[in-house]
């Protein structure tokens, strides 16, 4: 009989770890650390399996499944002493999610099950605290209401705020006993007029309840957005988690925390953290009530008063300070804890690997290394190459000019300037017209999830560094200042007040996730600059992967950046981006738009020297690393004038008349640009741009070959269909080649080769490579050619492709393995066919993606090229590519 329900605690524990897949990483866990003897209190597992089922077959349940969670629950009961819906003793429950991959406050968790009239007298009378025993049915009702009965959490709010304002009170702790039994009554009656049925008072009622709505949250529209935001599949379901509860709100000497093993944001080896007294566990994760350090240390860098944990509560703390080395030696990762203190005593509710920034995670990959937790190769998985980017964002120019305004915490580093948006729709909205904008809020939640990922940065007036803004927008790498209690947000006007100074919605501010700071305006920043644990992670990296890095890089200052980053030469100079400076186009556009071939030339002659200085400058830079140049491939709607103003400037240098240059732009309008009159078709049908670009390249090789490491040109052939376009275009480089050899009495060795970026190059590879010395695969035109969908236009529908899953991820961003990957392998196997030493590569965008960079490693590819932000995160994916559990 299949097994539908695992139990965990210190008597039974049927789960582990390793079964993160069928229990969810929250249920494979717990039982982990029950398993290890750690405090935990116990409960059980209702598998994904259950999930899955549950959506094949219309939202019902297995038939055992009922009698296994029955069985189970008895479990929890014998181990607690307590019996669940007795009312003399009762045994509460939570009732959480948890899928395999952490989705933190994506579904739905209902705490406190198990009270009813009847129960919460047993509670108040086993407790001898009635206050705290309505104050925990209250709590339950409003949330099993919300969650599972779906009735407006905004009217319990409401209730509970009328309460206090005809009491003449402003705290929730200022409310006695009875007026928690009142409100009771009075969340009933809410729910009775809501849903037209009264509150149900059978436990397990509420526990089939609960089950149910945690599974229909998998399918919630915030849980679909994180999901395709993170690439989770919903094929994955979720679990649901049953477990004791223990109640850290039930006096003074009662606590409820979040820990990190390390700290988070940097990665630094201290215990890091956040609790609460009296107080239950979503408190602290909602960011409701502003939370205490864990350690003495933290408390005096945070500069507060209050005391820490590690003051507070100095037993309890050892023990935790022992879990979490416990924890860490035995998952080799820094944990992300949850626990609670029930008087005085410790009760671990989860453990998980802890989400990090980039700095963090660089940090602890290679510190846990240096201490043996972890191997080297290890390490270098344990970082996530798009991740890097984080790293790699701009930070505010220290000699710029600013006044802070105000401070919050820095809760995800990077810095930011946009214009305030105050809705997270607003915020989706502006940015998706090329607007930065930063997202102000009082604090977030999952409903904001869309407007954070949209914004350039996140400011919250409330939260601490374990809230939700905080959590989430370090996953994101967006920059994020939370918890600035010197912002406020009047919802009235739509003013914002950050320290003294107003500003309304649409105002550019700058904020520094890094330190926590907010500035007015807009502020330099820099670049930032690669050191410590980032180069020896690398060079951990670089000495495991197998593919080279090269970069897609036209100017100079991309060529030097890129090579700081590690590049190992050009894989993709696009020539036709070399034109696009105001003093260039025009003799570019002159060139295009000649009708004869001593006007073309007139052109060209004056494009050579241009050309050739570029390419000493780039050979300079790459000196002694190949350099890939390709001949010029303008799609022409790019290139052709469209203002009378550049109209009149062609005309102009051309020596014609306006009128004239309008009609020959007119004339080389395209319908499909994209599928026109470019790549090596302008070189067939115009041999000389072809011989001018070929002269350029070995003129500024030979050049260089003088004082320094000699180049190695390699010359592409772009968009080519036919071996015979290939052999038209190496003849004439091959001429110019021998002349400027000839004539400057020096020789460099050159390479000729042609991009793979058709369907019929792909599969006449064999005839292509007794041409062409090396392949490039150009997969963003083969993307678009396989698919048939252009380029230009596919952000106008891709999103439905990918919310309907037709591709999971953009295939202009993660190459389509199925379709246009089998075109890259049938190519690169029919070139290796005929020519056994082809150099292979891809200089398409997928050569900066990690999933396509794990495909090209597969294939077997010599290089990736990608643009120079990318490179650091093209050299760890394709490290990790070659590691055997990837
Ligand atoms: C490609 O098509 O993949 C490519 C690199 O060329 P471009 O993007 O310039 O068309
Ligand atoms: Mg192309």
């Amino acid at each position: 009989m299949t097994k539908w329900v695992y139990s965990f605690g210190a008597e039974a524990c049927d789960g582990e770890a390793s079964m993160r897949n069928l229990l969810g990483g929250k249920g494979a866990n717990l039982a982990e650390m029950a398993s290890l003897g750690l405090p935990v209190p116990p409960g059980f597992t209702i598998t994904t399996e259950v999930c899955t089922y549950y959506y094949d077959h219309d939202h019902s349940y297995p038939d055992a499944l009922t009698a296994q969670v029955e069985a189970a629950l008895k479990a929890v009961e014998a181990e607690t002493g307590r019996r669940f819906a007795d009312a003399g003793n009762p045994l509460l429950l939570s009732v959480r999610s948890g899928a395999r991959a952490s989705m933190p406050g994506m579904m739905d968790t209902v705490l406190n099950l198990g009270l009813n009239d009847e129960t919460a007298a047993g509670l108040a009378e086993a407790s001898g605290d009635a206050r705290f025993a309505y104050d925990s049915y209250r709590r339950f009702i409003q949330m099993y209401g919300d969650v599972v009965l779906d009735v407006d959490h905004g009217l319990f709010e409401d209730a509970l705020e009328d309460l206090k304002l005809s009491n003449g009170l402003f705290m929730d702790t200022e409310l006695s006993a009875d007026h928690l039994r009142d409100l009771t009554q009075t969340y009933k009656a809410i729910v009775q007029q809501e849903t037209g049925q009264p509150f149900p008072q059978n436990p397990m009622d509420q526990l089939w309840g609960a089950v149910g709505a945690v599974f229909a949250s998998w399918m919630n529209n915030r849980a679909i957005t994180y999901r395709r935001l993170n690439d989770i599949p919903a094929a994955w379901g979720t679990a649901v988690n049953v477990q004791a509860m223990v109640f850290g709100n039930m006096g003074n000497d009662c606590a409820t925390g979040v820990a990190f093993t390390r700290n988070p944001s940097t990665g630094e080896n201290l215990f890091y953290g956040e609790f609460l007294i009296n107080a239950q566990g979503e408190d602290v994760v909602a960011g409701i009530r502003t939370p205490l350090p864990l350690t003495k240390t933290a408390r005096l860098v945070g500069g507060t008063d209050d005391a820490s944990m590690e003051e507070e509560m100095p037993e309890v703390f050892a023990q935790l300070d022992a879990v979490r080395g416990k924890l860490e030696r035995h998952y080799g990762d820094m944990q992300d804890l949850e626990f609670t203190v029930e008087k005085q005593k410790l009760y671990m509710l989860q453990t998980r690997s802890g989400k990090r920034t980039a700095e963090a995670a660089l940090r602890i990959a290679v510190e846990m290394a240096d201490e043996g937790l972890i191997s080297k190769a290890e390490a270098v998985g344990r970082v996530n190459p798009d991740s890097l980017d984080q790293l790699l964002h701009p930070t505010l120019d220290p000699d710029a000019e600013r006044v802070c305004l105000a401070r919050g915490l820095p809760a995800s580093p990077g810095a930011a300037s946009g214009t305030i948006a105050l809705t997270a729709d607003e915020a989706e909205a502006r940015a998706a017209k090329g607007e930065a904008v930063i997202l102000v809020r009082v604090e977030t939640s999952p409903e904001d999830i869309h407007g954070m990922h949209a914004a350039a940065g996140i400011l919250t007036a409330r939260g601490g560094m374990t809230s939700h803004a905080a959590v989430v927008a370090r996953g994101m790498g967006r920059p994020c200042v939370s918890g600035a209690g010197d912002v406020r947000i009047d919802p009235a006007t739509g003013a914002v007040f950050i320290g003294s100074n107003e500003f309304k919605d649409g105002d550019l501010i700058t904020i520094d996730g890094g330190v926590g700071e907010i500035y007015e305006g807009e502020i330099a920043k820099i670049q930032p600059r690669l050191s410590g644990a980032f180069e020896v992670l690398m060079g951990w990296a670089d000495g495991l992967r197998r593919m080279k890095v090269r970069t897609n890089a036209e100017t100079p200052a991309d060529a030097r950046m890129a090579r700081e980053f590690g590049a190992e030469g050009i894989g993709l100079c696009r020539t036709e981006h070399m034109f696009f400076d105001a003093d260039r186009i025009i003799t570019m556009r002159e060139m295009i738009m000649a009708t004869d071939t001593a006007g073309r030339q007139a052109a060209l002659d004056r494009l050579l020297p241009m050309q050739r200085r570029d390419f000493i400058e780039l050979f300079e830079i790459m000196s002694g690393l190949p350099v890939t140049i390709r001949l010029l491939d303008p799609p022409l709607h790019e290139f052709l004038p469209h203002s009378d103003a550049e109209l009149a400037d062609v005309a102009q240098a051309a020596g014609i008349s306006v009128d004239v240059a309008r009609q020959r732009s007119l004339r080389l309008k395209e319908s499909n640009p994209m599928l026109g009159h470019r790549g090596c078709r302008l070189a067939i049908t115009y041999p000389e741009i072809c011989a001018m670009q070929a002269r350029a390249i070995f003129e500024a090789a030979v050049h260089v070959a003088q004082t320094s490491a000699a180049p190695i040109p390699e010359v592409m052939i772009p968009l080519a269909a036919t071996a015979a376009e290939i052999a038209i275009c190496r003849k004439i480089i091959d001429e110019v080649a021998a002349d400027v050899f000839t004539t400057s009495g020096r020789e460099v060795s050159y390479m000729v080769g042609t991009m793979i970026e058709l369907p019929r190059a792909a599969v006449c590879a064999d005839q292509l490579a007794a041409e062409a010395e090396f392949f490039s695969f150009g997969t963003n035109d083969l993307t678009q050619t396989a698919l048939g969908i252009s380029r230009d236009d596919a952000a106008n529908f891709m999103h439905a492709y990918q919310e309907a899953e037709i591709y999971e991820t953009d295939p202009f961003v993660s190459i389509d393995v199925d379709g246009v990957g089998q075109l890259v392998q049938i190519g690169a196997d029919k070139g290796r066919s005929v020519r056994g030493d082809i150099k292979l590569g891809i200089c398409g965008e997928h050569g900066g993606d990690p999933k396509s960079v794990a495909f090209c490693e597969t294939v077997e590819l010599d290089y990736v090229s990608c643009s120079p932000f990318r490179v650091p995160i093209a050299r760890l994916a394709a490290a990790q590519a070659t590691l055997t559990d990837n």
